[in-house]
């Protein structure tokens, strides 16, 4: 997501510690970060010091680069509780780049009824996929044109479970996938994600590929674009 959405930032705030803070200024304690709960309020929400690790998402490797990287400036949409450790990734349209592969085992929740571009379908995430891990994690990918997989299904690592896309709030004609990773899925349970569309824990620093996601330098400044290219 690119653009400033406060409506499902208010849905969920658990686990932040009641210390308020400045975003992008504050300093918070060692495993906490400053983070948006909503427009107009960020709190010191704590993480964990070992990070869940995934496998790259998207089939092809080469081509792919991040445009928005995690905590983005104020105002970007990589600010809140839901969306902070998020990966904008963004393929150069060539064979396979655009297809979205199962970062990691466990069972799908889909949400694809989006028909349009760039509008609030599936609470601004447009069409996405949630994949439930039996550690708690939740895997979440965003903004798809296909999803291949229906809520219930298993899948496996590098499966192919959707094509990047422009559905929800892309910005205009920006065709990406927003990736991330969020906290224990089972502290909201399997009914309430399944029933309400864009839920989700907050989001969660991880590992892809080894690299911690908070190294990747792919911030984006209003008017530009800090490109970070996966080799
Ligand atoms: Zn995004």
């Amino acid at each position: 997501m690119r653009i400033l959405i406060t409506s499902f930032c208010l849905l969920l705030s658990f686990s932040a510690s009641a210390e308020s803070c400045l975003y992008g200024i504050s300093l918070c304690a060692k495993n906490e970060a400053c983070i948006k709960t909503d427009s107009n309020t960020a709190q010191c929400i704590s993480h964990s010091d070992r990070l869940p690790t995934v496998s790259f998402p998207m089939k092809a490797r080469a081509g792919i680069y991040c445009d928005q990287g995690n905590l983005s400036p104020e105002n970007n949409s990589h600010s809140f509780n839901n969306t902070a450790y998020a990966l904008d990734l963004v393929s150069n349209r060539s064979a396979d780049s655009g297809v979205a592969i199962a970062a990691s085992e466990g069972t799908v929740i889909t949400y694809s009824k989006c028909k349009t571009k760039n509008d609030r379908c599936g609470n601004g995430f447009g069409n996405y996929i949630q994949i439930l891990r039996d550690d708690g994690y939740l895997i979440f990918y965003a903004h798809l044109d296909e999803v291949f997989v229906q809520t219930g299904d298993k899948v496996r690592v590098r499966q192919e479970i959707g094509i990047e896309g422009t559905s929800g709030l892309v910005g205009e004609n920006h065709r990406h996938l927003h990736f991330s990773v969020h906290f224990n899925w089972k502290d909201l349970g399997l009914e309430t994600l399944k029933n309400n569309i864009g839920w989700l824990p907050n989001s969660a620093p991880f590992k892809i590929s080894n690299i911690d996601s908070r190294d990747f330098k792919c911030t984006r400044i209003t008017g530009q674009v800090n490109w970070f290219k996966f080799y």
